[in-house]
């Protein structure tokens, strides 16, 4: 298919326009025109660029990728190299942020409750990024904790009591330990994120809410995943999710 087609396609799909971003939303290298082979993975680290080119893919679709705000503009050192591997490779960079963490389908936190069973009841946070819901079956913590350790393939981090009971959850991927508060506002039991704060630990023993750290990249694998295997589906495209493991 033509590049112009999945970017449109892609940017449509998942209303960039709606999302106010840290990054630019889309194609954010421009490689070849033709796209036949789409890796996708977390973060285009040089690890994930370099596997992609062993496989030949000419387009590479991830959650994390680059020019965030803030950032040094130079084009030097590691983002020189990661730059000069797509270029010299002539391969497509496409990368989706808030939006794949928010798609009510394919995104990383829709992905992430079908697996761990929990049931949306609602949003909140800012651009409605968080997700608050129940469990499809209530369970203690520490029953919890085991089921996301299987699931997720990674022991989690959780602060709270083990014997307490856990119905309604708030859950967001990623690094948003900053939301624990407005979850503990929404009368949840349990918050479910990537990434725990020491400050963190005490909003959990002193609010009573448990939190659990599911950890940044684990829990943002399914989001980029099921938008590659949809687009596999819909384009008869080939589709490779390569996973460049990380402990955070
Ligand atoms: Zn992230």
């Amino acid at each position: 298919m033509h590049r112009d087609t999945l970017e449109n396609y892609l940017n449509q799909l998942l209303e960039i326009s709606r999302f106010e971003d840290y990054c630019p939303n889309g194609l954010q290298v421009e490689g070849r025109e033709n796209i036949q082979k789409i890796v996708t993975g977390v973060t285009a680290s040089r690890a994930l660029l370099e596997a992609a080119v062993a496989d030949h893919a000419d387009t590479i679709l991830v959650h994390h990728g680059y020019f965030w705000r803030g950032e040094d503009a130079r084009i030097t050192g590691m983002k020189a190299c990661r730059l000069n591997t797509l270029i010299t490779n002539k391969i497509n960079l496409f990368a989706y942020h808030l939006p794949l963490d928010c798609h009510t389908e394919l995104g990383n936190n829709a992905q992430l409750a079908k697996r761990l069973e929990f049931i949306e009841t609602g949003r909140f946070g800012g651009q409605n990024i968080v997700v608050h819901g129940e469990l499809a079956i209530p369970m203690h913590l520490n029953g919890l904790s085991e089921k996301i350790s299987q699931v997720l393939e990674r022991e989690p981090l959780v602060i709270g009591n083990p014997g307490q009971i856990i119905r309604r959850i708030a859950w967001c991927t990623g690094a948003a330990q900053g939301y624990f508060e407005a979850a503990i506002a929404h009368n949840v039991d349990a918050y479910l994120t990537g990434e725990i704060s020491e400050q963190t630990v005490h909003a959990a023993r002193e609010s009573g809410v448990a939190l659990i750290a599911a950890g940044h990249h684990a829990t943002e694998r399914y989001g980029v995943q099921a938008l590659g295997e949809h687009l596999s589906e819909k384009f008869a495209i080939q589709h490779q999710f390569i996973d460049i493991d990380n402990p955070v």
